[in-house]
């Protein structure tokens, strides 16, 4: 079954964005509107703790400065902001716990290791010595009477999965091995990101997820999570991150190139034009506009390795 286009973007309002965040924000629109495909805006708020308004607020006027529009979402449409989607992942949490797919994990340091947000590099994303994959029922039945709240682990499957990544081929990870049982829900009831980014792509429609090379290796989970409930999984098209000089991954903590800066400093023209020069899409430094960057737009010409950024 052909089904329409449709990408997204899916910034986590934690911080103001920056050049790295706005890079994967030129490449999904560029991506999708080439393909005459429909955008999606998906706040993903899910940690009460770490997500503030006034970010959320300067993401949507930092794409609309940017000229990167999109259809259907958020802000128009509450609906698309994680916060308010609780009852979808109850939905999604129980018909993996009906396939006996989720056990409960009391180990304070997989809680620890719980992320509502997506994982960054080098992150641990589970904990490999936890056991209460294999606890008895009495030994659950005594956890229970602590009174303690757990954790909601999803068993990993121990199959090779392959993503076809249309800018970096295919990719291939037996999650079981490789990535280990992940946390689909914390302790204290937020669900977590790879919950809550798979049952979004299926239930939003989602055909094509573009973001930073970072989450590749989160992709052949969410392949599966998805076709678990029941979905068609989205083509993943990964993208090149920047770097900042020996500091690794950029980070929306590094101030100096905050979309609030670049936005006094510099006009949208501009910083389009670094962009695409950065990651490829163009030869000389200039500027120029989302759109006229459609026009003769393909993966082709994006690098694939990080862009150091001085
Ligand atoms: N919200 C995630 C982030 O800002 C991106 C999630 C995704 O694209 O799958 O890092």
């Amino acid at each position: 079954m052909i089904r329409p286009v449709v990408g997204r973007f899916a910034p986590s309002p934690s911080g103001y964005m920056h050049m790295g965040n706005l890079l994967a924000m030129l490449l999904a629109w560029l991506d999708c509107r080439s393909l005459g495909g429909e955008m999606v805006f998906r706040m993903e708020d899910l940690d009460p703790a770490r997500s503030k308004r006034v970010y959320a607020e300067a993401m949507a006027e930092d794409l609309r400065w940017l000229g990167l529009d999109w259809d259907r979402g958020w802000p128009e449409d509450g609906d698309y902001a994680q916060s308010r989607r609780t009852a979808i992942y109850e939905d999604a949490f129980e018909t993996l716990r009906a396939r006996e797919l989720v056990y409960p994990c009391w180990c304070t340091r997989s809680e620890r290791l719980a992320a509502a947000s997506a994982p960054h590099p080098g992150e641990r994303e589970h904990d490999s010595g936890c056991r209460c994959a294999r606890m008895t029922a009495a030994e659950r039945q005594a956890m229970r009477l602590t009174g303690r709240r757990p954790a909601w682990k999803c068993r990993c499957p121990d199959e090779a999965i392959t993503v076809l990544d249309g800018h970096y081929g295919a990719f291939t990870q037996n999650p079981a091995r490789e990535a280990g049982d992940f946390i689909i829900r914390r302790a204290d009831g937020v669900f977590a990101y790879q919950l809550a980014v798979s049952a979004d792509d299926m239930l939003m429609s989602v055909t094509r997820v573009v973001r930073g090379r970072d989450l590749l290796s989160s992709a052949p989970r969410q392949k599966w999570l998805i076709e678990t409930l029941g979905g068609t999984a989205p083509d993943y098209c990964h993208c090149p991150l920047l770097t900042g000089g020996g500091t690794g991954k950029l980070s929306k903590r590094l101030g100096s190139l905050s979309t609030q800066v670049l936005r006094k400093e510099k006009r949208p023209e501009e910083v389009i034009g670094e962009l695409a020069y950065l990651c490829g899409l163009t030869d000389t430094v200039g500027p120029v506009s989302a759109r006229e960057l459609l026009d003769g737009f393909s993966w082709d010409r994006v690098k694939t390795e990080d862009v150091p950024l001085e």
